[in-house]
């Protein structure tokens, strides 16, 4: 399978911002963006004229890492973004936020997107029953997501009970149980990245 290559501290230096790639790493004073505020590299310090098109193309290499998605697939969100109605950018971000792996990460089953994305590549996630091990499968209103119950005695896995989880109101997730659910469908206030999808759109209808 294809993956993203590149030292995870290096994508948020690059893009200038916190991706929350390394778990809880990135809410402590090891963050290296906080130690090194500047882009990778020999002249990262240096001063760049940025144009309209890298503002553009920035914006979406952001939104790519964060999630972890690669080109092919992110542009077929962008394609079936512009097939529903309403607005392009934000069908696109709820796309990419009701994936499998983005709320098991949500949920605070795992503790950066890229764990989350293993634990469904290892099976030990359960749709309605039923073992999904696919990162990018689309949930839907009212979907249980729970923990493989043989998976449940993990040490990961044990250390969750009890605890308190902050996640967005679209979904609910019960820490004792390892059961979640779907209450809603993402939109955009739901989306707590500091993104302007509008640049995308506007990069991709170029
Ligand atoms: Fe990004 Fe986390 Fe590394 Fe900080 S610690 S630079 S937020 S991946």
């Amino acid at each position: 399978m294809a993956k993203m290559i590149g030292a995870d501290c290096k994508q948020c230096r690059r893009e200038g911002c916190k991706l929350f790639l390394k778990g809880e790493r990135c809410t402590t004073k090891k963050c290296a963006l906080e130690r090194r505020p500047v882009a990778p590299g020999q002249h990262g310090a240096g001063r760049k004229r940025v144009t309209e098109y890298g503002t553009q193309l920035r914006e979406k290499q952001k939104v790519k890492r964060a999630y972890g998605i690669l080109e092919k697939q992110f542009h077929k969100y962008y394609e079936e973004a512009e097939r529903m109605k309403g607005v392009t950018g934000e069908n696109m971000l709820s796309l990419i936020e009701r994936r499998l792996d983005n709320v098991v990460y949500r949920m605070g089953i795992g503790s950066s997107r890229s764990e989350c994305r293993q634990i469904v590549n290892h099976g030990q996630i359960t749709v309605n029953g039923k073992t999904v091990n696919i990162p990018s499968y689309q949930v839907k209103v009212g979907d249980v997501i729970a923990v493989k119950e043989n998976k449940k005695e993990l040490d990961m896995f044990k250390q969750l009970k009890g605890m308190k989880i902050v996640m967005p109101k679209w979904l609910e997730f019960n820490s004792d149980t390892l059961e979640g659910k779907v209450l809603a469908l993402p939109t955009r206030e739901d989306i707590d990245l500091n993104i302007k999808e509008h640049l995308i759109i506007e990069l991709y209808s170029r």
